[in-house]
């Protein structure tokens, strides 16, 4: 017999006790030992106690990482979804912090002393910045996009028969029907795909044009009796270029009101500023200019473009944000206290042109500033076996907005004498603030665009720790 199989299974407290202090929570630990145990029990053999105390080690630290925690974003992607999005400014998260710790006037009017309604002041701050009739707001863009399907979108038994004209029964036809152009049926991020999310609300896909061209032509052959709602989706993280054409938003408008149906568009990122003015991109489409062009509702993310908390806003008509809010699923898709004042604080800020969205100075940042700062940290980094230089970088919105936009940047380059740029990537990554670059030509490069200035301290010391 092979001493393997001899081994006994070690007890819960031994492995506890070797383990020591893992830096993860007892209960966790004691969770994860035994259910290590109970599958070495499955097994014909046991390996030896250290295995199996690395395996476990291991696991936890696997664990460990996956637990949510800032990190130094050196990658150049403003709007990064991997990495949370948009962060927020003081103000925001000055107003979350009051509001999440204190009682509030949530759902309560002060003046008359009694139940008040929710995100009043919100909604009409949203309302002013996409210069719409109303707005409200969900947990999120695909929320909010599910929201408006599942209420235009009426199973046929929903609807009541009506009598038909010789005495008999006659079921009309289900208004579930969405007309959407093949050239937008799209997939945003991991996952999220327009067929599936309109499928999984109970509506009826009506493709019209092709890939490339589609016509108002198209979209007028296709509206009838079961025609629930005519949906546009901005193509936010691709573009398309040569033989390409597209029914103009006011033609579509003009068309679905003739016809009595809404006319709806999803706009992804929701950015509130010009972006052509801004050096490297290109002009994305504000939801007040949406709502200009005769859309009946826009939607779009709170915390792209916006630079705010993850959110849905929906703005347009006021019949239909009101027939929206009086759905009985709004309520399961409602916002928390802490995201209606972020959104709220947000809004603040627009509206009364401050500073404060993190985003948007990212975007403003000088260059030469950026170079400065460059200079400042390569110069700190003295002493250590590294050649560390101040590189060109390319800059990027993110998060499936402006994919074709380039943002001219600063990178910190670093290059080990002895040790490869992979490696010490990943030692970047695993150190106790783990900073995320990216790999180019031999060299870690770290995009200060992304880097906010208050962080450069601690990419210095990451630095020192790993490439001493
Ligand atoms: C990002 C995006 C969504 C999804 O928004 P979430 O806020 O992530 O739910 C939907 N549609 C478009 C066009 C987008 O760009």
């Amino acid at each position: 017999m092979k001493q393997s199989e001899l081994r006994a299974i070690p007890a819960v407290e031994k492995v506890l006790q070797a383990l020591g202090d893992t830096g993860v929570p007892r209960p966790i630990v004691l969770e994860m030992v035994r259910r290590e145990l109970a599958e070495l029990r499955k097994r014909k053999s046991v390996p030896a106690f250290d295995a199996v105390l690395a395996s476990m080690r291991d696991s936890l630290r696997d664990l460990s990482a996956s637990r949510i925690r800032p990190l130094i974003n050196g990658t150049g992607i403003l709007i990064h979804t991997n990495f949370g999005r948009a962060p927020l400014g003081p103000d925001v998260i000055g107003a979350m912090s009051s509001i999440g710790s204190n009682y509030s006037n949530l759902e309560y009017g002060l003046i008359g002393g009694t139940r008040g309604g929710r995100a009043a002041y919100l909604e009409q701050s949203l309302a002013v910045l996409c210069a719409a009739e109303a707005a409200t707001v969900v947990n999120n863009n695909a929320a909010a996009l599910v929201l408006i399907l599942r209420h235009f979108c009426q199973a046929g038994t929903e609807v009541s028969q009506r009598r038909g004209r010789n005495g008999a029964h006659r079921t009309p036809p289900p208004k579930n029907e969405v007309i959407i152009s093949r050239g937008e049926l799209i997939q945003i991020g991991g996952g999220f795909r327009i067929p599936d999310i309109l499928e999984s609300s109970g509506a009826k896909l009506h493709e019209v044009g092709t890939t490339n061209k589609t016509s108002l032509r198209d979209y007028a052959r296709a509206i009838g009796p079961e025609t629930a709602l005519i949906l546009k989706v901005h193509r936010s993280n691709f573009f398309m270029g040569g033989f390409v054409e597209s029914a103009p938003a006011e033609e579509i408008a003009e068309l679905a009101r003739k016809k009595r149906v809404p006319f709806v568009e999803d706009l992804g990122s929701g950015a509130m500023v010009e972006t052509e003015t801004i050096a490297g991109l290109e002009h994305e489409p504000t939801p007040s200019e949406v709502i200009r062009r005769g859309v009946d509702l826009v939607c779009f993310s709170g915390d792209k473009l916006l630079g705010g908390p993850q959110a849905g806003v929906i703005a347009g008509k006021a019949k239909l944000i009101a027939a929206l809010k009086s759905d009985p699923f709004f309520r399961a898709l409602r916002c928390d206290k802490l995201i209606l004042s972020a959104l709220e604080a947000t809004a603040d800020i627009y509206m009364r042109g401050q500073q404060g969205i993190p985003v948007l100075e990212m975007v403003h940042a000088p260059i030469d500033q950026l170079r400065l700062r460059g200079e400042r940290i390569r110069s700190a980094l003295n002493g250590l076996p590294i050649k560390a230089s101040v590189g060109e970088g390319k800059a990027q919105i993110g998060g499936g907005t402006l994919p074709r936009s380039v943002i001219a940047s600063v990178t910190l380059d670093l290059v080990h004498n002895t040790i490869k740029a992979q490696e010490i990537a990943a030692r970047l990554r695993d150190h106790a603030v783990p900073v995320i670059g990216y790999v180019a030509r031999g060299s870690v490069k770290l995009d200060l665009r992304t880097i906010f200035p208050r962080q450069d301290a601690e990419l210095i010391a990451a630095i020192r720790v790993v490439c001493r």
